[in-house]
């Protein structure tokens, strides 16, 4: 079967928009995965000669600091027992937050490979300074994007699906 590319990110960075972007038309509720609740979306994906199944693991999520932290501990822990590769999703807009390095820490624990990428880079000449600060999470490249114009998709393709 296909490998699986799993979104992760706090709330609001803009998973179902990017998980949109790549999945076009073709999104498919599959029910009976094994391990993974229902409310999970999927979606194949074609780039190149490559396909892959992809979820967005942010299903309904909590508005309260407190639980946030734990519920992020959930969808790393399903993204990181699921996905072959896991991409981590951040928001340039928001900078790097206190939960970005704490989410990068549980899943630098697995051997999955993770593929940083930033989005609402909406302008890449003015915001490009921005995305660098997030080598500090020490997980590797950023990756800019802006899923909503649909820039540095192609880019981010690419990194991808180098991994399978
Ligand atoms: P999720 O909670 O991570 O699934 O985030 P959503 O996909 O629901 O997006 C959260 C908000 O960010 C929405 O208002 C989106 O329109 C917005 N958003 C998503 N992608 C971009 C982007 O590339 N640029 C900008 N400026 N806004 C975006
Ligand atoms: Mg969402």
């Amino acid at each position: 079967s296909k490998p699986i590319v799993a979104i992760v990110g706090r709330p609001n960075v803009g998973k179902s928009t990017l998980f949109n972007a790549l999945a076009g038309e073709r999104i498919a509720i599959v029910q009976d995965f094994p391990g993974v609740t229902r409310d999970r979306i999927y979606a194949d994906v074609t780039w190149l000669d490559k396909q892959f199944t992809m979820i967005d693991t942010g299903g309904i999520e909590p508005e309260s600091n407190d639980v946030l932290l734990s519920y992020m501990r959930q969808q790393a822990e399903i993204a990181i027992q699921t996905a072959d590769v896991i991409v981590f999703l951040v928001d340039v807009r928001q900078g790097l937050v206190d939960n970005d390095f704490k989410v990068a820490d549980m899943l630098r624990r697995s051997t999955k490979p993770i593929v940083l990428v930033v989005n609402k880079v909406d302008n890449f000449d003015k915001l490009m300074p921005d995305v660098y600060e997030f080598y500090n999470l020490g997980i590797g490249d950023p990756h800019p994007v802006s899923a909503s114009s649909k820039l540095g998709l192609g880019d981010m393709l690419d990194e991808v699906v180098s991994h399978f």
